[in-house]
C-alpha cells in the first residue's frame, strides 16, 4: 500500500485540476503492476456502488424524480429568477439572474450526472491506469454506445421536455470534440444536443473548466429553472475555490443564502470515483473530537 500514497496524491491533484472531468480512484492507481489483466482487475468499491448497486440506482431514480417534479412545478408557476447566480454574487449576497421572458431551461453536467462512463472507467479499471488526459479525450471522441444514460435520466428528461422546458447540457467535455461528445449523448438516448445552442463544452467560453461563463452564455437566452450535476462547479464556481478544505467546502454549501437552493433548484447527484469531493486528511474526516479506541483488544 505504501506505494499508492504518491500516486494517490497525484489523483488527487490531477481530480482538483480537471474540474468535472474523471479521474484516477485510489484503486486503481494502488494496483500491482502485475495485476492488469482482466482476469486480475476487479472494480474499485465505489465503482461496484455507483454502477452495480441497487442503491445506487434507487437514489438516481428518487433524485431524477424529484428533479422531474420540481421543473414541472416552476414550469408552471413560471419564476421571476433564475437558478444561476448573478457575477459578484457571495453567500452573504447570493444574487440570481433576472428571467425577463425568456424561454425556460434545465442545465444538466454530462459525465456522472447524464451518463455513466462505464466504457473508460472500465477500460481504465483493467488496464491498471490512473486517469490519462490522453485517453479521455479518445474517449470523447469514440465511446458512442458505451456511455449508458444514468437510471432516472431518461423518464425526468422525458418530462422536462414534455413541461415545455429546454434541457441544455454544460459539460467539461472538450469542444474540439464536439462531434464524439453529441455522439455519446444520442447514442445513450439523452436526445439531439447542438453545440453552442444545447450543448456547451470545455472551449466554448474563456475560464477553462470554470463554467460561470457558459451559464451565463446560456442564460443570454433562457431562464434556467434548474442546475444539475454531480460536483459544486455544476452549480456555481463559487464553490471551486481552491484554498478550501472540506469543512470549508461545507461550510460555503450550507450558507443560509445557498442552502435553501438544494433540492429547490440546485440538485446534487451521488458521485464518490472522483472529483474535489473526494479530500481530506485523517484529521479532517475523523475530527479529534470524535477519538475513540476499542475498549477490549485481543
Ligand atoms: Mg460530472
Amino acid at each position: 500500500m505504501k506505494i499508492a500514497l504518491p500516486l494517490l496524491s497525484l489523483a488527487v491533484l490531477a481530480a482538483c485540476q480537471t474540474a468535472s472531468l474523471p479521474a484516477p480512484q485510489p484503486e486503481t492507481v494502488a494496483m500491482a503492476p502485475d495485476q492488469t489483466s482482466t482476469a486480475e482487475a476487479s472494480p474499485s468499491p465505489g465503482e461496484q456502488w455507483l454502477l452495480g448497486s441497487a442503491e445506487a440506482r434507487i437514489i438516481m431514480v428518487q433524485t431524477w424524480n424529484e428533479i422531474a417534479g420540481y421543473v414541472e412545478a416552476q414550469a408552471a408557476a413560471r419564476p421571476e429568477n433564475s437558478v444561476i447566480l448573478a457575477p459578484g454574487a457571495t453567500a452573504e449576497a447570493p444574487e440570481y439572474l433576472a428571467c425577463g421572458d425568456r424561454p425556460l431551461a434545465a442545465v444538466f453536467d454530462a459525465d456522472e450526472t447524464l451518463i455513466w462512463n462505464t466504457g473508460s472507467t472500465g477500460a481504465f479499471r483493467r488496464e491498471g491506469m490512473a486517469f490519462d488526459p490522453a485517453i479521455w479525450s479518445d474517449w470523447e471522441r469514440t465511446g458512442a454506445g458505451k456511455a449508458v444514460a444514468i437510471p432516472g435520466a431518461l423518464d425526468g428528461l422525458a418530462r422536462i421536455r414534455a413541461a415545455g422546458v429546454e434541457v441544455i447540457v454544460n459539460t467539461n467535455r472538450e469542444a474540439v470534440n464536439a462531434e464524439g461528445n453529441t455522439e455519446t449523448l444520442r447514442a445513450a438516448g439523452l436526445g439531439d444536443f447542438v453545440h453552442g445552442s444545447t450543448l456547451f463544452l470545455k472551449g466554448d467560453t474563456p475560464g477553462g473548466s470554470a463554467k460561470d461563463g457558459r451559464r451565463y452564455a446560456i442564460s443570454e437566452n433562457y431562464c434556467v429553472i434548474a442546475l444539475v450535476g454531480d460536483q459544486l462547479g455544476d452549480i456555481a464556481d463559487i464553490f471551486n475555490d481552491k484554498s478550501l478544505r472540506p469543512a470549508g467546502r461545507l461550510e460555503l454549501s450550507q450558507a443560509p443564502g445557498f442552502d435553501a437552493k438544494w433540492g429547490k433548484g440546485w440538485f446534487l447527484l451521488p458521485n464518490p470515483l472522483y472529483g474535489p469531493s473526494i479530500d481530506g486528511t485523517m484529521d479532517e474526516i475523523f475530527p479529534p473530537e470524535t477519538y475513540w479506541t476499542p475498549t477490549q483488544k485481543e
